[in-house]
């Protein structure tokens, strides 16, 4: 029977499409993508090395730069406001918490900012704990160090890396397309189920 369920943030819980566009538009000038052509194609899994060199011929020195640049500003407290909350996942958190134990895992870098963001939401207190990987450790080693896990607990996430990670956990793995990837390339991962959202997901699952 399944006792835990750990969640992913972003794209997962809530929306960082438009902060992360944004970001790109500022740091790639040249660029001339609007939110729907960006996510096309990052939904592809098309990374920001590939679309950089292959899209506006960036030397290898200038992606170097981008992306140091990228990873200083893309938690800025300012740019993270950008971000909306999936109208559901309250609701879902809510529900879910009654039964469950809920933790939060993502690969932020700054645990400080991920907190207060959960806070500005009003969902921190459905999680028993937030674990933020601070890009130091992968997600399945925090959930490693840190709990007892078992078969039944559920992983869900929005990118390949998050079912891998419940994979490697033994977990059962659940792909939400409402964020990074696209429901054909997430199926590449074999997740144990694919759905639209997290708000489908309860929905549909007998939890
Ligand atoms: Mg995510």
């Amino acid at each position: 029977m399944c006792k835990n369920i750990f969640f992913d943030l972003d794209g997962t819980l809530i929306d960082p499409r438009m902060r992360l566009h944004s970001l790109f538009q500022e740091l790639a000038p040249e660029s001339k993508f609007s939110f729907d052509e960006y996510w096309k194609i990052k939904r592809q899994r098309i990374n920001q090395k590939k679309l950089l060199t292959e899209w506006f011929n960036y030397p290898d020195e200038k992606i170097r730069k981008f992306k140091r640049i990228w990873m200083e500003k893309v938690e800025e407290p300012h740019r993270l406001k950008q971000d909306i909350l999936f109208g559901y996942t309250k609701n879902v958190l809510a529900n879910l918490s009654k039964k469950y134990d809920l933790y939060l895992v993502t690969a932020r870098q700054f645990e400080d900012r991920a907190n207060s963001q959960l806070d500005d939401y009003k969902i921190k207190s459905f999680f028993k704990k937030i674990l933020v990987t601070k890009q130091k450790k992968t997600k399945a080693e925090m959930i490693k160090n840190n709990f007892s896990y078992y078969s039944d607990d559920i992983f869900i996430g929005d990118t390949g890396e998050d079912v891998l990670a419940g994979k490697e956990l033994g977990l059962k793995t659940v792909a939400v397309y409402s964020g990074c990837l696209s429901k054909e390339i997430l199926k590449e991962y074999n997740p144990d189920l694919i759905v639209k959202d997290v708000g489908e997901f309860y929905e549909n699952s007998s939890l």
